[in-house]
């Protein structure tokens, strides 16, 4: 007997009837001859729900009672999924993270998984039971309830796999795979077949959000293979694993946007040592997280710096930055939203060369202006007008031929 791991994200589980959807799947996927544990997620747009809720009794909610509150999300998913697989007849048994056996650290909103003792549900598998377990949660080792960052239930199904040892991994969504892009923004955008864990970390951290990046850097630190399909249909999906040797044959797997960024110059720093740490410090720390930083080559003794980040933190960063800004005797410091991030994505970029110029070119052809640049081994990232950045993604799409169906 096989021991299967399946997610069912939010819209899976939207409503009642798409909750008996999936306990049919569910029970189709036992009946088929294989022991089952479901991991799901909250009813769409539930967490979102629970937040703005959160927000309107206290503007800066305790993080430890914003656990307590967003854990409750998947807990009715848990209820209700084991609810109508018993009504349909066969044995399901509901577990919180806790229950689960998911031991975190005690970073409230977004802590890390530090264990797992799947004693209970190993209990239940043994007895025939299907177990359903709440995604995005688990419980620090005095007890308190935490979650695991936006998208968190991706790495409950991951780590409970790689815990009990599961032969399979699938994770249910409302789209048939991992697309060369968000089929929203690109619509002739291709389903990828296989993708290897750097190059889904890379999409999935500049923007993918089809998984959760810390979902995936778990997968391949412990090489859970795992696959990304539709609940609505039987199609098969994306396989994401280790890379192999044919994968470096295509340049760009795929194309990622990411929204809602902001911009900040400190205009005429004193080019001496020290300057760039004085800065950097400041914003780590209050734990504003900072994404590309460039510096312009030093002016009669000055260089401006320009960095990006998420536009929710730009508040944050200017009352942090002003008196900096003053004490270095920067000349000013500019802020700017409106801004998002285009990245292509390809292990294939180690190998080819003129990936940057391509991509250049295809957006320079829709005229469309480069604010920043930043590359990895296998990335090449640009910062654009907010405005432009569906246009940019489909050129980028079909300068790197990614509408096209490949050859065999
Ligand atoms: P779930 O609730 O099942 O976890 P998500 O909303 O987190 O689902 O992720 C699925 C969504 O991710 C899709 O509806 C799609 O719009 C979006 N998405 C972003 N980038 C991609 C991509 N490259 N391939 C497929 N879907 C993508
Ligand atoms: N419900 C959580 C969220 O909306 C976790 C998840 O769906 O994976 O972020
Ligand atoms: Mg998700």
């Amino acid at each position: 007997m096989s021991l299967v791991v399946q997610k069912y994200g939010g819209t899976s589980v939207g409503t009642p009837e798409r909750i008996l959807n999936v306990a049919r799947r569910i029970i189709a996927t036992q009946e088929a001859g294989n022991r089952v544990v479901a991991v799901v997620s909250a009813m769409s747009g539930v967490t979102d729900n629970l937040i703005r809720m959160a927000r309107d009794v206290s503007p800066l909610p305790a993080e430890r009672e914003m656990d307590v509150l967003l854990a409750t999300g998947e807990q009715t998913t848990i209820a209700l999924t084991a609810m109508a697989i018993n009504g349909l007849g066969k044995k399901a048994v509901s577990l919180t993270g806790a229950q689960a056996g998911i031991v975190t650290d005690g970073f409230h909103t977004k802590a890390k998984i530090a264990n797992i003792t799947p004693r209970q549900i190993r209990q239940y598998l043994k007895d025939d039971y299907i177990v359903i377990v709440a995604g995005f949660q688990g419980e620090t080792t005095d007890g308190r309830i935490t979650t695991l960052g936006r998208g968190g239930s991706d790495l409950t199904a991951i780590a409970i796999a790689s815990a009990i040892g599961a032969s399979l991994c699938q994770i249910f969504t409302d789209v048939d795979g991992v697309y060369t892009c968000d089929p929203r923004i690109v619509p002739n955008a291709r389903k990828i077949p296989e993708i290897s864990y750097d190059e889904m970390l890379e999409m999935a951290s500049s923007g993918s959000k089809v998984m959760q990046s810390r979902s995936v850097e778990f997968a391949k630190k412990f090489g859970v293979v795992f696959e990304v399909r539709s609940s609505f249909n039987q199609n098969p999906g994306t396989i994401v694993k280790e890379e192999n040797a044919g994968m470096e044959n295509v340049v760009i797997r795929g194309v990622s946007v990411e929204r809602n960024q902001a911009k900040v110059t400190i205009v005429q720093v004193p080019d001496r040592p020290g300057t760039a740490a004085r800065i950097f410090t400041a914003l780590a720390d209050t734990g504003i997280i900072i994404d590309m930083i460039v510096q312009n080559v030093s002016v009669s003794g000055t260089t401006d710096i320009s960095f990006t980040l998420s536009k929710d933190e730009l508040p944050k960063v200017e009352q942090v930055l002003q008196p900096v800004a003053k004490e270095i005797s920067a000349l000013d410091l500019i802020a700017q939203d409106g801004i998002a991030k285009l990245s292509v994505v390809g292990i294939g970029m180690r190998s080819h060369s003129g990936v940057a110029a391509r991509l250049f070119e295809a957006l320079s052809a829709g005229g469309i202006n480069i604010q920043m640049i930043s590359t990895s081994e296998i990335k090449i990232a640009v910062i654009l007008d907010e405005k432009m950045v569906d246009k940019a993604a489909g050129l980028a799409h079909d300068a790197f031929g990614l509408s096209i169906a490949p050859t065999a």
